[in-house]
């Protein structure tokens, strides 16, 4: 493991706790015990087990022969898509679960956008026998009808969010207000590396299992655990955390990150935060951010509902500002094409958000014959609507 942080959870400047009074008894309760409780070997052992035989993993690293052909580099998609309830979210959900038990707690909430969040929480409190509530914009209850019904089934309630612009950061208001009245039996369950102290380190190494995974499986196939170059989408990101965490002491690994460029980073129609946002603080931390002169957040716009975001998890504002990282915007025709690309030469339908980390193949000029590794975080079948669209185009032509 690597210590990146320091003891108030800043990556370099960014990063840090900066929530209001009334959270500071949820909030310091975490920081105080998550370390010790997730590097317990009591945890470790239920959690392993767990992403063993209930996750499915490890998840296959997949030599694509085709694609690699296609660009000249040795390349490996690690298939997140393959977990429980199609992405990478699960890694997650199941460590904050297990911890959320281990601090006695009863119940868990959570925010969610498109839903994927929601459903991935309300799986693991199934499962757990947690009870569970999620807060969802009421406008993106009606656009994401199958995931509110996938929730409820599952057990949970859904609090549609009725403030505001009725989306994602109402919602999150409305999960905040409700664990500041509860603070002593709930768990707030964050889907990404981001939020205060201790979120972004929690959840990052709950990830860095995917790292992890693919340091042996390069072993075994290639006879080295480096690639050359590792490839991930970046929404909060934590698949691109997990996907980099065991890599970054290593400077002869590039971390590449996709951005969603959306329309174009100067249409106005963008969340490519690390290419055009600016410094401050957003949902309980510093980092780069999207947001006008006076300080005002704007909207962030992506194809991928999972991308469409308009903050960024610390770890990549300071990777980034290390030159550690390097940050590329991808479009969202250019993601469309990559997901077909995939689909057509391996068989494979990637989630969208995962397309746009695929899409930097074609940007990016690596030395031939590189290892390159590319985080697949998800599948597509919820993308369908989508890349049918996209198909009626290309026909009518
Ligand atoms: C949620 C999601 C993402 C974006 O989240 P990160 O925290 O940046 O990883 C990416 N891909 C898929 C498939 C998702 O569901």
């Amino acid at each position: 493991m690597i210590p990146v942080i320091d003891k108030n959870g800043y990556y370099g400047r960014f990063g840090g706790s900066f929530v209001p009074e009334m959270m500071y008894k949820n909030i310091n309760e975490l920081q105080e015990r998550y370390l010790e409780i997730i590097e317990s070997d009591e945890f470790r052992k239920e959690y392993e087990q767990l992403l063993h035989d209930y996750v499915g993993r490890p998840t296959p690293l997949y030599p694509a022969k085709k694609l690699s052909v296609k660009y000249g580099y040795r390349i490996y998609v690690k298939r997140e898509d393959l977990c429980h309830t199609g992405s990478h979210k699960l890694n997650n959900v199941v460590g904050q679960a297990l911890l959320a038990k281990k601090l006695g707690k009863k119940s868990i909430i959570a925010e969610t956008g498109a839903g994927q969040h929601g459903v991935a929480t309300a799986t693991i409190c199934a499962l757990m026998d947690l009870k569970c509530t999620v807060f969802m914009g009421e406008k993106d209850m009606q656009r994401q009808y199958p995931n509110v019904m996938r929730m409820k089934m599952l057990g949970a309630e859904v609090i549609p969010a009725l403030s505001g612009s009725k989306t994602l950061k109402d919602a999150t208001n409305e999960a905040i207000r409700y664990w500041i009245n509860h603070p002593d039996d709930t768990h707030y369950l964050i889907g990404s590396a981001i939020g205060p102290h201790p979120y972004p380190d929690m959840v990052a190494r709950l990830q860095s299992v995917i790292s992890y995974e693919i340091k042996q499986q390069l072993l075994e196939k290639e006879g080295k655990e480096n690639p050359d170059a590792v490839i991930a989408c970046i929404g909060g990101g934590s698949n691109a955390a997990g996907a980099f965490f065991n890599f970054i002491d290593d400077p002869s690994v590039r971390l590449l990150g996709a951005e969603a460029g959306g329309c174009g980073i100067n249409t106005g129609f963008t969340a490519a935060t690390l290419t055009i946002g600016t410094e401050g603080i957003i949902h309980g931390c510093r980092t780069k951010l999207l947001q006008t002169a006076d300080g005002q957040v704007c909207e962030a716009h992506s194809i991928s509902a999972g991308l469409d975001y308009p903050g960024v998890g610390p770890i990549h504002a300071w990777l980034n500002e290390l030159k550690r990282g390097e940050y590329i915007a991808v479009n969202d025709t250019e993601a469309l094409n990559a997901a077909f690309e995939l689909t057509r030469l391996e068989g494979i339908i990637p989630a969208l958000e995962s397309s746009h980390a695929l899409a930097l193949l074609s940007k990016l000029t690596l030395p031939p014959d590189s290892i390159v590794v590319i985080c697949l975080s998800g599948r597509g079948d919820k993308d369908m609507e989508t890349y049918m669209d996209k198909m009626n185009i290309t026909d009518s032509r």
